[in-house]
């Protein structure tokens, strides 16, 4: 079934060499080579559901790996993941809201334990619904390098999705 624009154009299956994710990550990710859509007739470009959420759950597993601590918007976009508000998150994490908030406004760097902990949770029984959990492999491996050494970078390069979703193509069709 092919979907409508809302100009009334009708979208095509096209691959997007490169498709400016910001917008639904809240932080700079560019997806390169993902399956998406064109109106035929305002050239206007859109994304499936399911490529959404697909690169939403690559991009947590690139934010859960980084080698470095977590910058301000990396920490928001993982406790957004968890549908957590600040304050759930903080009694979650048995601490104080406005230290969450110290964190995503960038007042206060968090804390290597406060990032061991927020990675954490993401590997935990308590995930939302929906949300599947990460294999535990990768769990050893992303925490393992939060003690990293490496600090986060003044203006960080945007985060790339690329080669992980070729493979959704087929999938996506059967939307
Ligand atoms: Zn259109």
């Amino acid at each position: 079934m092919s979907a409508k624009c809302e100009c009334g154009g009708t979208y095509r299956r096209v691959k997007l060499p490169s498709y400016d994710f910001s917008g639904f990550a809240g932080l700079p990710v560019e997806l390169r080579d993902a399956p998406g859509l064109r109106c035929d007739a305002c050239s206007g470009v859109a994304l499936d559901g399911e490529i959404i959420n697909a690169a939403l759950l690559l991009l947590t597993q690139q934010i859960l790996g980084l080698p470095r601590v977590l910058s301000p918007d990396e920490a928001k976009f993982l406790r957004k993941r968890l549908q957590l508000s600040q304050k759930a998150l903080a009694e979650r994490m048995h601490i104080q809201r406005e230290t969450v908030a110290a964190w995503e406004c960038g007042q206060k760097p968090l804390s290597p334990q406060h990032d061991y902990i927020l990675r954490g949770l993401h590997f935990g029984a308590q995930l939302p619904a929906g949300v599947a959990p990460f294999p535990r492999d990768l769990m050893e491996e992303a925490l393992g390098r939060v003690h990293a050494a490496g600090k986060i970078p003044p203006k960080p390069e945007p985060f790339i999705i690329a080669a992980e979703l070729k493979g959704l193509r087929k999938t996506a069709v059967h939307a």
